[in-house]
């Protein structure tokens, strides 16, 4: 049979969006994988006159068709796939001009937070950081010139959960844009754009290709302008991804949602865990009633994520030996990979934001987890404790 409209999200489930969206099989030989395609030039019938493509960094067709399968996991008309998640952030960034202001969350990822402190705003960006938690605060830090708000949740590494609903609310209120960095939930367990926000983004390198063998990134907009003002920066600028690494993503996108499912399961084991344990001092997870994100997690969340966070009762030496005492755990940055890690931001991920509003807690533990046996998970984590 002929290839469905398999991007449809009307009568197709996530699931089975994410194997077929824009995965046709190959016309040529009937191949069920899309193609590496590695040529960087298309012969064309006339002169102007293409097949759809005409040069590798203006569009190929495995990016074409990453492209069309993470749109339609996002519920999004367009869909970008850029070189790495900072240069996603940078071309949807790059649409402020000298003068305008954007609001930032005051817990984000550190590499977002010095693209924008150290790269943008000497470029002449202005921007200021708000408890985007409390929808009233950002309507408070909202400037005459303020363009955009810039919204993770849950954030990294606090876990914190910012209602995107509200927040498009002011931002729309205020003729602003909602950006949404959709890294930590992933499209399976949130839809930022079905809650109002304009643009999407990704790090694909983490849940998206999910196995720690590929760095990209990923913007998505139900905005036809918007699409077409973002397609001319990644050609303009460049940070397309290789067709091998657009494979990889796209094959990593085939399993989010078995992933995510066994991922978030051992989260909550792991959840478990620390709670009973006096070595943590507080457990950081949205699922956990008394987190002050639970009730809009549940809202726009259909489940919690696989990332913990915790600090360590007995303080920063404490908190840095138990991040090498474990062994399941990897101690390594990155997140969202099959293999679980852990890592201490204030001196690793979050480096960057040390004497910012940033900063992070110095006895804070940040967890990956993974799809190993969830038994194996717990009780390298509960050696490891016992060991401070
Ligand atoms: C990793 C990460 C990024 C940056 O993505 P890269 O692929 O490393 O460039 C942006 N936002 C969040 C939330 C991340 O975790």
């Amino acid at each position: 049979m002929a290839d469905d409209d398999f991007a449809n999200a009307e009568v197709y489930s996530f699931e089975t969006r994410a194997i077929r969206a824009g995965q046709p099989h190959d016309p040529s030989s009937g191949a069920v994988v899309t193609p590496i395609s590695m040529a960087t030039t298309f012969a064309q019938l006339e002169v102007g006159q293409h097949r759809g493509f005409e040069y590798g960094r203006t569009g190929n067709p495995t990016r074409a068709a990453l492209e069309a399968q993470m749109a339609s996991l996002e519920g999004a008309a367009h869909g970008l796939a850029f070189a790495s998640g900072m240069s996603a952030t940078d071309a949807v960034l790059r649409q402020l001009r000298p003068g305008d202001h954007l609001v930032l969350g005051d817990d984000a990822y550190g590499g977002t937070f010095r693209l924008i402190s150290k790269v943008l705003a000497p470029m002449g960006i202005e921007w200021s950081a708000a408890d985007l938690t409390d929808p009233d605060a950002l309507a408070a830090a909202w400037q005459p010139n303020t363009k955009m708000v810039w919204v993770e949740t849950p954030t990294n590494p606090l876990l914190n959960v910012v209602d995107i609903a509200a927040s498009a609310e002011v931002a729309h209120g205020h003729g602003g844009l909602l950006v949404v960095d959709n890294t930590f939930a992933t499209p399976y367990l949130q839809q930022p754009l079905a809650l109002g926000a304009d643009v999407v983004v990704h790090s694909t390198t983490k849940y998206a290709g999910g196995h720690s063998d590929v760095v990209g990134g990923f913007v998505a907009t139900n905005g036809d302008q918007q699409a077409a003002d973002l397609a001319f920066l990644q050609n303009g600028v460049g940070a397309v991804p290789s067709p091998f690494d657009a494979y990889l993503t796209s094959r990593g996108l085939k399993t989010l949602a078995v992933r995510m499912d066994r991922q978030c399961a051992n989260a909550k084991a792991v959840v478990e865990l620390l709670q009973g344990h006096t070595a943590v001092d507080r457990v950081l997870y949205p699922g956990l009633s008394e987190h002050p994100g639970h009730v809009v997690a549940v809202k726009q969340m259909s489940d919690f994520g696989a990332m913990v966070s915790f600090t360590v009762a007995a303080g920063q030496a404490a908190a840095m030996r138990l991040a090498a005492a474990t062994t399941v755990f990897t101690l390594a940055e990155s997140l969202g990979a099959v293999e679980s890690l852990i890592e201490h931001p204030g001196a690793m991920t979050h480096l960057s934001a040390a004497g910012s509003p940033l900063e992070v807690p110095d006895n804070l533990i940040r967890l990956s987890v993974g799809i190993e046996g969830v038994d194996d998970i717990v009780t390298d984590l509960e050696r490891a404790l016992d060991s401070l």
